[in-house]
């Protein structure tokens, strides 16, 4: 699915859950999927972090989708193809 997402400022690696290397890591294990490319849309770069999004619209919650260093930047509106994976496992990865 694609999501129209708000990326968020002020979101480093310090806060990383334990068990996990970094939001990436976090991402790879939640989603069961290996990071590749960056998933905003229309950007062919590999992805570097995993950036913390809300989604344009809905509620304050917040996912990790992996981003290159370029896009993860500031607190733009994109596109974004999933998943995204809640920060919150009590909300629901959305495919
Ligand atoms: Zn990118």
């Amino acid at each position: 699915m694609r999501y129209y997402v708000q990326n968020l400022n002020g979101t480093g690696n310090n806060d990383v859950p334990n068990g996990y290397t970094s939001w990436l890591d976090f991402w790879e294990k939640k989603a069961n999927k290996k990071v590749g490319y960056c998933h905003a849309v229309n950007c062919s770069a590999k992805a570097e972090v995993g950036a913390h999004v809300k989604i344009v619209g809905e509620t304050n919650v917040q996912y990790i989708v992996p981003l290159c260093k370029g896009c993860n930047n500031g607190t733009d509106l994109f596109y974004v193809d999933g998943p995204l994976v809640p920060i919150n496992s009590n909300n629901t990865i959305r495919l």
